[in-house]
């Protein structure tokens, strides 16, 4: 295909990409000594600040070369910052520093995360802390005498997410140049100031409608105020009593319709110039492609990335594809994912016949229209993910359930003797979860362990795994992770999870949990980890609860 690159700069490029990721930790560190120094200096001073912003800017422009977006913004939030204040020739200010503090920790650890994806094994007890990390999603509350905006703050806060208060249309502004995704709560009310209304609804008419979403909240929940509240751009509306959890769980899928993962496709082909075509196409289209030549390489690929469908040429040299379907197949783990064969044969019985006795899905004909193949991809996968969802995760919480995070927690296992970095495995049971429920009610029990399960996805990283075990027990599998850090996250759970207020019959309540903890490779089998987390899961109920205990 003639839209390929040739194969020797492929190649270069492919080295270059290598050699940019394991020199990412050293980027990192100039940055974090320049950051330091401005921190120092507490003042403005010029050379300093400009070494900073150099130091940012060299990883926008690099991240945003090699195809590491996420490193490019979060980068670029930090020369943003800096660039303002020496524009004004003035210190950062605490938010400000706060804010450089919070994006560079999701730097750290996104290339972190990106070492590891690449495979390029790193030193463990390197992490830094890892509270916060939202890829570019805000919360902003706006400033309002009716609503308790401190007390509300603080709520949200222990869920993780960044929330600021905000009281001018250009802070809102200022967050969507800076943002993935913002959602936007606004107290509202029949008499309040309609220019306010019509100057935040008129943000949705701009070029980051798409980032923004409004959430209004209001005393009342009568017809005239919902609809004020459809007028001016309101994509979800709560009346009050404010319950924190019904709050969240709003603010939850306001960002999930922004924020979806990208779908993950393999491509494997003989022919490079072909693939790199495809994967071009489909990456356009905002998909992630792991892309294979040589079929002898497709089971390390396969676990390495775990992608959520294959489209596989049917003719390679040493192997055809419904042989390697067949093969993928015969592996338990990969039972179900959806293989869809890519070629040019025309003649449908031979379609059908790879299908029969290869065990592949589906047939999309070559060539074929990039916008064809972009739908037929998108609507294969989203299927795919929708019914994986339903099988592999728990109905009332949307965690895993207990067979798959064993599984998870094997696999987890065996890349980190790959990797040779450690995981911790943590098992967490409500304190004295009958009592709540006989008083509050069963219902308002399974509100407080979603609540419990909504903390653990905001505040944990798209690298650990989560399940519930059933009951009121989870566990939680932290990768690349050592005991020492692995407790001091776990702690930080606990305590916020402790100060969320529950609401029930008409009066507030607080819920808290306790933890046991096991180490990888101190216990080196999934086994040995789940045996030693839940010895000292009991140790922490013996010891009064409301704690996080080390295997001894
Ligand atoms: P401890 O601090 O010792 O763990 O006390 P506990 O009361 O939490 O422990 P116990 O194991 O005796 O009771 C667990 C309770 O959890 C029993 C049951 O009422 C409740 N529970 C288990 N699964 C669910 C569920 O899915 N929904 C609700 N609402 N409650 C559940
Ligand atoms: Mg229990
Ligand atoms: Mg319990």
């Amino acid at each position: 295909m003639s839209e390929g690159l040739p194969d020797s700069i492929r190649e270069k490029l492919k080295l270059l990409k290598a050699k940019y990721v394991q020199s990412l930790p050293e980027r990192i560190e100039a940055l974090a000594v320049a950051l330091q120094n401005v921190e120092k200096r507490g003042e403005f001073h010029r050379e300093t600040f400009f070494n900073a912003q150099n130091e940012a800017h060299k990883l926008v422009g690099s991240g945003q070369t090699f195809g590491f977006t996420g490193i490019s913004t979060t980068a670029r939030g930090i020369e943003v910052l800096i660039e303002k204040s020496i524009q004004e020739q003035r210190a950062l200010s605490a938010e400000e520093r706060k804010q450089v503090e919070a994006l560079f920790r999701e730097l750290a650890l996104l290339s972190e995360r990106t070492q590891i994806e690449i495979g390029v094994a790193i030193p463990t007890g390197v992490q830094k802390g890892y509270t916060m990390i939202q890829n570019g999603k805000s919360i902003l509350l706006w400033k309002s005498e009716a609503l308790y905006i401190e007390d509300l703050k603080e709520q949200i806060g222990f869920f993780g997410f960044p929330v600021e208060i905000v009281e001018s249309i250009e802070d809102i502004k200022e967050h969507l140049d800076r943002n993935l995704s913002v959602v936007l709560v606004v107290g509202i009310d029949l008499i309040m100031d309609s220019r306010i209304l019509e100057q935040i609804s008129f943000l949705k008419s701009g070029s980051d409608s798409e980032k923004l979403k409004i959430l209004y909240l209001s005393e009342m929940d009568d017809f005239k105020t919902r609809l004020l509240a459809v007028r001016h751009g309101g994509d979800s509306f709560l009346s009050s009593p404010f319950d924190i959890p019904r709050l969240i769980e709003k603010l939850d899928s306001l960002f999930n319709g922004t924020n979806q993962d990208p779908y993950h496709v393999m491509i494997i082909d003989d022919d490079p110039e072909q693939i790199s075509y495809y994967a071009m196409v489909l990456q356009q289209a905002g998909m992630v492609t792991s892309v294979v030549t040589d079929p002898t390489n497709v089971m390390k690929v396969l676990v390495e990335e775990k992608p959520e469908l294959i489209l596989m040429d049917m003719y390679m040299p040493n192997c055809k594809g419904e042989e390697l379907a067949a093969l993928i197949r015969q592996q338990e783990a990969f039972v179900g994912i959806p293989i869809v064969y890519f070629s040019v044969e025309k003649d449908r019985e031979k379609q059908i016949a790879a299908i029969r006795d290869g065990g592949g899905d589906d047939f999309i004909s070559k060539p074929i229209k990039p916008e064809h193949l972009v739908t037929m991809v998108k609507t294969r996968a989203a299927r795919i993910r929708q019914l994986r969802y339903f099988m592999e995760r728990d109905s009332l919480t949307g965690l895993l359930n207990h067979t798959q995070l064993h599984i998870r927690l094997v696999s987890e296992l065996d890349r980190a003797r790959r990797l040779g970095t450690q995981v911790v495995y943590a098992m967490i049971d409500l304190d004295h979860f009958k009592k709540i429920n006989d008083e509050f009610g069963h219902l308002l029990g399974d509100h407080v362990l979603k609540t419990l399960s909504r903390l653990f996805v905001e505040r944990l990283r798209k690298t650990d795994s989560l399940g519930r075990y059933g009951g009121e027990e989870f566990g939680i599998v932290l990768f690349n992770t050592n005991l020492e850090n692995g407790m001091k996250v776990l702690n930080e759970l606990r305590e916020s999870f402790s100060r969320i207020r529950h609401r029930g019959e008409g009066k507030d309540f607080y819920v808290t949990f306790s933890c046991g903890v096991a180490d990888f490779p101190r216990f080196p089998t999934a086994e040995a980890l789940v045996e030693a987390a839940d010895k000292a899961l009991y140790l922490a109920k013996n010891q009064g609860r409301n704690c996080v205990i080390p295997a001894p």
